[in-house]
């Protein structure tokens, strides 16, 4: 796959994109002899996928929930309302992970790079992680270099525990594969998956199918509107993402405003997380010490005596 592909395909009207998604599944279900699931979170994007594969490709596929304990109680009322979906949960919870491993901060990638600068024993690799690869990639950007000496770990295995092992699990235990509803647009990481496997993998280590890949948010709403299918009220609530409730990935983007959301909706929830530690650290003083915009936030750079 290359880049252009994906803009031309992202240019297609929506009926093309359904179109599209009906193939996409039909061919995955086929090579697997229907040996598949949905992969639901109850957020907007996978809600579509479902309604999409229920109504035109197989009305009995079976779609499966992971409860984090991190989810929003308005996205755990959804998925129950939702037909033949069966519920997973992780063997960790997030306040042992983050004890363990350290906060998941900024984004999934620049947490792994933190964390891999911090711990890791190979001179190589850290290297990289500070000043890039031979074509500059890789490497922790200059504004969260600092985090590498914090007086707490960051880290992205979080999702690795919360998410993938149990999904992992489940596919081993059932013999199904996902469909997951990520689109390309949302992240780089996504984006490169996507030009390395296209809308369908069959890797030996990564059979999963990714229909919605060439699809874009304006693009879920549309469906949404035109069907006028059910979705999850957070969304009329101003939340801008679902997904875990409390997770640094993406809190400092400017106007991002999920912390404030949660201590003004669920505060008993924010105090909760708000107090989980990595070395005797709080989430409160670890995001104060990276300057994010979070209810409790004071203007100064909080000091630690280290
Ligand atoms: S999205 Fe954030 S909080 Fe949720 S599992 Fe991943 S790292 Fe953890």
């Amino acid at each position: 796959m290359i880049y252009e592909e994906l803009k031309y395909r992202q240019s297609w009207t929506l009926e093309q994109k359904i179109d599209h998604v009906v193939g996409v599944v039909s061919d995955f279900l086929t090579r697997l002899n229907n040996k598949a699931y949905i992969s639901f979170s109850g957020g907007k994007d996978s809600t579509v996928l479902l309604d999409i594969i229920r109504r035109f490709v197989n009305k009995d596929i079976l779609a499966v929930f992971c409860n984090t304990g991190n989810e929003y109680p308005e996205v755990v009322k959804f998925v129950r309302q939702t037909e033949n979906v069966k519920f997973i949960r992780p063997e960790i919870h997030i306040k042992q992970i983050i004890e363990k491993y350290g906060f998941p901060l900024i984004s999934k990638e620049q947490s792994q790079y933190i964390r891999q600068a911090k711990h890791t024993n190979s001179e190589k690799l850290r290297n990289i992680r500070l000043y890039g690869s031979i074509n500059g990639i890789g490497k922790i950007a200059e504004r969260w270099k600092f985090l590498i000496n914090a007086p707490f770990d960051v880290s992205e295995k979080c999702c690795y525990f919360l998410k993938k092992k149990p999904f992992d699990k489940f596919c081993k235990e059932s013999g199904l594969y996902p469909i997951i509803g990520t689109m390309a647009s949302e992240s780089r990481l996504r984006f490169q998956k996507w030009l390395k496997t296209g809308c369908n993998s069959f890797e030996t280590n990564l059979i999963a199918s990714y229909p919605l890949s060439i699809w874009t948010e304006n693009d879920i709403w549309a469906y949404i509107r035109r069907l006028n299918i059910p979705y999850c009220n957070i969304y009329d609530k101003d939340v801008a993402r679902t997904g875990c409730m409390v997770c640094g990935f993406g809190c400092h983007i400017k106007g991002d405003r999920r912390f404030y959301f949660l201590k003004e909706n669920n505060l008993k929830i924010y105090e909760h997380f708000m107090k989980m530690t990595n070395n005797g650290i709080s989430y409160k003083e670890a995001l104060q010490y990276c300057g994010i915009d979070f209810p409790d936030s004071t203007n100064k750079q909080m000091k630690f005596n280290f």
